[in-house]
């Protein structure tokens, strides 16, 4: 991913929208409140965009209307109009923070013995401890790649 993708903010309608984009490695900050004021200072001072369904928010470059209703139809229209190119595994989804390489050894005692034994490659989220590993999380995130883009 480019230094200069777009980060977007996302407000409380599109919860599922802001998870597949942090999946697909976009830094994505979800609003779970409807204080448009605070939404829109958010906006501008984080130099990001807002994804939102409400048409009643005003008409900016930095305000993009989502028109479909499907999550993943919702994504790929992101990822259309953005012209994205998706970098999985690089983001927790529920921390939107970036998600670093640990050594196998370290994750030994967190993830269940047959990923242990099966899977090489790990990655923590530094926030929440999460690990992330291409098991069969990555086959159903390859899968929603292959949709979006296909
Ligand atoms: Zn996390």
């Amino acid at each position: 991913m480019s230094p200069d993708s777009p980060r977007f903010i996302v407000d409380f309608m599109l919860g599922k929208l802001a998870r597949n984009l942090r999946l697909l490695g976009f830094d994505t900050v979800y609003i779970r409140h409807l204080n448009r004021k605070d939404i829109l200072t958010r906006t501008l001072e984080g130099g990001r965009i807002l994804l939102t369904r409400a048409h009643s928010f005003p008409r900016r470059s930095d305000i993009y209307i989502i028109e479909t209703d499907e999550p993943l139809e919702q994504t790929r229209e992101v990822v259309k109009v953005f012209n994205l190119s998706p970098r999985p595994f690089t983001r927790c989804a529920v921390c939107n923070l970036p998600i670093e390489k640990v050594n196998k050894e370290d994750v030994k005692e967190k993830v269940p013995p047959h990923v242990f034994k099966t899977q090489n490659e790990f990655g923590r989220c530094k926030e929440c401890g999460r690990i992330y590993w291409k098991g069969t999380h990555y086959e159903h995130i390859s899968e929603m790649i292959g949709k979006i883009m296909g």
